[in-house]
C-alpha cells in the first residue's frame, strides 16, 4: 500500500475548517483506493506570525519539502493588515512557491451542470458545460523581471521588464502539453508576438515542444482576443497556456465565467512530482467559524493532489464525481444556494462528499 506524505498549511480564516473536510474526504479515498494519507502539520501565514514572528518560518520550508504534496487552505486576515508588505500572512504565499520552485500553475474553471445557473454568460454561450484549465507560468516573466524607476529630463518614469529564457517557456510549455494529452488533447497558446519580442521566442519555443506532442491539437491566440473569445465562445478552450502576468489575468476571468469561487481549485507544480494544492480563494474573514464556508473547491484540490501529485487518477476522478453527486442531489452552501435546493454547512457538506465516495 502506497504512503503518501502529506504537510497540511491550515493557515487562518476559513482556512482550518475547509481543510478539515477535505482530510475526511482524503482519507475515505485512501480506504477506497487502497492508499496511506500522513500528515504533517506546519505553520504559515497569520497563524505563524502569532506563533514565530514571521508568515513562513524556515521549519514550515523543511517540511513541505520531505513531502510528498502541500495543501494549504488560506492565510489572512483583518488582523495583520497594517503590518509591512514582506511580513504580512500573504507573503507567505510567494516564498512557499519560491521555496519549493513551483513554475506551473494549473487553474481548472469548470462550471457544473447543477450550478450552471451561477455562470454569469447567457446559457446558450455555455451549453452543457465549460471546462478549461488554465495553465500559467509562475515564477518568470514581468513580475520577476528588471525593474526600476528613473528620472529622465526631469520627468519620474518606471520600468517592468518582460524576460523568458528558452528553459522556463519549455518547461511550461510542456505541462501544458501533457495536461491536454490527459484531457481533450487541445492546447491554446496564448501571447502577444504580434507585438513583444519575449512572445515570439515564447511562441517559437512552443511550437518546437509542439514537435513532441503530436497528439495535441496546438492553436494560438494573442492575449486581447483570447480575453475576448473566453466569455465569446468558452467552448472552444481546452487547456490555455500563458505566462506568468497574461495567465494571471485569464485565470481570474475564467474563474468568473465559471461561478462561484467557493468551487475552484488550483495546483502549482514543479519539475518533480512534489506540488502545492489550493483553493483559489483567501481567508474569507467575514465567515470564519460560522460554519457556512464552501469546502468543496479545497476537496477539489485534494482531487487535483491526487491527480498530479500521486498518480491515483481512479480516486481523483472518484471525488469529482462525489462531488457532482452532492449538487446533484440539491445540497448547497450558502454561496452557491439557490431555491429548492438544501442549505447545508460546512461540516455537513464534507460529510456528504466523504459519504458519496
Ligand atoms: P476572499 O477570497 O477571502 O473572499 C472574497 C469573498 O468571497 C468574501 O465575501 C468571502 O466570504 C467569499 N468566499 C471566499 N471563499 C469562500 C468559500 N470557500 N465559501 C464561501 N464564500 C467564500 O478574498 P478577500 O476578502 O479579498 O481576502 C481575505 C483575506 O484572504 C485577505 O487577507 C487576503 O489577502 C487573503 N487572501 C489569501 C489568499 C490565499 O491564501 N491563497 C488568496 C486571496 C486572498
Amino acid at each position: 500500500m502506497n504512503t503518501f506524505k502529506i504537510t497540511l498549511l491550515r493557515g487562518d480564516g476559513i482556512g482550518p475548517e475547509i481543510v478539515a473536510q477535505a482530510i475526511k474526504v482524503l482519507d475515505k479515498a485512501g480506504k477506497r483506493f487502497d492508499f496511506t494519507p500522513q500528515y504533517t502539520e506546519a505553520l504559515m501565514g497569520g497563524c505563524a506570525i502569532d506563533e514565530t514572528g514571521v508568515p513562513l518560518p524556515q521549519e514550515t520550508i523543511d517540511k513541505c519539502l520531505a513531502s510528498d504534496a502541500v495543501l494549504l487552505g488560506a492565510v489572512g486576515g483583518w488582523k495583520w493588515d497594517n503590518l509591512p508588505g514582506n511580513l504580512r500572512p500573504e507573503a507567505g504565499l510567494l516564498g512557499i512557491r519560491g521555496a519549493l520552485k513551483l513554475f506551473a500553475n494549473l487553474r481548472p474553471a469548470k462550471i457544473y451542470g447543477p450550478l450552471k445557473g451561477a455562470c454569469p454568460l447567457r446559457p446558450d454561450i455555455i451549453g452543457d458545460s465549460m471546462d478549461i484549465m488554465v495553465v500559467r507560468e509562475l515564477t518568470g516573466g514581468i513580475y520577476f523581471g528588471k525593474r526600476g524607476r528613473e528620472t529622465v529630463d526631469g520627468v519620474e518614469a518606471a520600468y517592468d521588464t518582460e524576460y523568458y529564457t528558452t528553459t522556463e517557456v519549455e518547461r511550461i510549455a510542456r505541462v501544458a502539453f501533457e495536461s491536454a494529452r490527459k484531457r481533450g488533447g487541445k492546447l491554446c497558446n496564448v501571447d502577444k508576438a504580434n507585438v513583444l519580442e519575449s512572445s515570439r521566442l515564447w511562441r517559437e519555443t512552443v511550437l518546437r515542444v509542439a514537435a513532441d506532442y503530436p497528439d495535441v491539437q496546438l492553436s494560438h491566440l494573442y492575449i486581447d482576443n483570447a480575453a475576448m473569445q473566453l466569455v465569446r465562445n468558452p467552448k472552444q478552450f481546452d487547456v490555455i497556456l500563458a505566462s506568468n502576468i497574461f495567465g494571471d489575468i485569464l485565470s481570474d476571468e475564467a474563474s468568473q465565467v465559471a461561478g462561484s469561487i467557493g468551487m475552484l481549485a488550483s495546483a502549482s507544480l514543479g519539475n518533480g512530482k512534489l506540488g502545492l494544492y489550493e483553493p483559489i480563494h483567501g481567508s474569507a474573514p467575514d465567515i470564519a467559524g460560522k460554519n457556512i464556508a464552501n469546502p468543496l473547491a479545497t476537496i477539489l484540490s485534494v482531487s487535483m493532489m491526487l491527480r498530479y501529485s500521486f498518480d491515483e487518477i481512479a480516486a481523483a476522478d472518484t471525488i469529482e464525481a462525489a462531488v457532482e453527486k452532492v449538487l446533484e442531489n440539491g445540497l448547497r452552501t450558502p454561496d452557491i444556494y439557490t431555491d429548492g435546493c438544501k442549505k447545508i454547512g460546512t461540516v455537513e457538506m464534507g460529510d456528504a462528499v466523504t459519504a458519496a465516495l
